[in-house]
């Protein structure tokens, strides 16, 4: 039975996957990524699948971790029978108030805080991030050390705990399909993490970076992001407005032209004030 909600897990992951490839416009992958979501769907019990893909479209996600004693869905306490069986993992177990099956982790890395905008209302990119996370000159000299950076980052500055944890995750993310698109972008990401908003940090390196771009291109512009269970669908718009701007060839190159973190979270605003509005 472990087995069972370990393949629905993947499941959950491998779907979000093809959606982020549909957001990018990327089609490298789609193929074999919709090879392996029929393969695994077919595997699974007919009515555990059906339970799933209703629960899938309610929620941007169905199968969420139990993290002490509590749904991290809706926040509600499972009883503690219940929570005994999540435990166990034996049987498809659901949260008694918003429905979603559950799954066993004794924690979660937490979001520390969330990036404020100096008390005016925020909008477009001040709702995820600040100056404080932009990298105009990343030190890292690969695709790890890159993500390591800019995960330490994060939590030096204070947003984010267990960056251990948070590298395993982005890394794990990465073996699924690589997060690096067209144009010399990349989007490596960690998803669930226990907190209320989406935060995300950017990096460039200017003479590029193997990342695991199609045709073995070079990336140049990393957007590191941790995605809280609650925002996983306003992912999706984040990352195809950050695609949309980027596509154009005198955006990255005003981009990349920035020499401090002020300035590039200055330039990073005003590109993307239409496509993340
Ligand atoms: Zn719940």
């Amino acid at each position: 039975m472990k087995q069972l909600i370990n393949q629905l897990i993947q499941l959950q992951v491998l779907n979000f996957t093809l959606d982020e490839q549909k957001a990018l416009t990327s089609d490298t992958y789609l193929k074999d990524l919709e090879a392996s979501i029929k393969k695994l769907a077919d595997s699974l019990p007919p009515d555990i699948l059906k339970l799933f893909t209703q629960l899938s479209n309610k929620y941007s996600t169905a199968v969420v971790p139990m993290t002490k004693g509590t749904c991290s869905g809706c926040g509600m306490a499972v009883p503690t029978i219940l929570a005994y069986e999540v435990k166990l993992g034996e049987k498809i177990i659901q949260c008694p108030r918003c429905a979603r099956i559950l799954f066993y982790r004794d924690s979660l890395p937490r979001q520390l805080k969330r990036v404020t905008s100096g008390g005016k209302p925020a909008s477009g990119l001040e709702r995820f991030s600040c100056s404080r996370l932009m990298v105009p000159q990343l030190q890292g000299k690969t695709r790890d050390e890159i993500i390591r950076e800019m995960i330490e980052l994060m939590a030096a500055e204070g947003f984010v705990e267990k960056p251990d944890a948070l590298f395993e995750s982005a890394l794990n993310r990465e073996a699924i399909v690589p997060t690096a698109v067209e144009h010399g972008l990349a989007f490596p990401h960690v998803r669930g993490i226990e907190g209320g908003g989406l935060i995300f940090a950017a990096g460039l390196k200017k003479q590029g970076v193997h990342f695991g771009a199609p045709k073995n291109r070079l990336t140049k512009i990393i957007f590191f992001i941790v995605i809280p269970l609650a925002a996983s669908a306003f992912y999706l718009n984040l990352i195809t407005g950050l695609m949309q701007t980027f596509s154009d060839a005198d955006a990255r190159e005003r981009l990349l032209d920035c020499k401090t973190p002020e300035k590039m979270w200055q330039v990073l605003n005003q590109l993307t004030k239409k496509t993340i509005p």
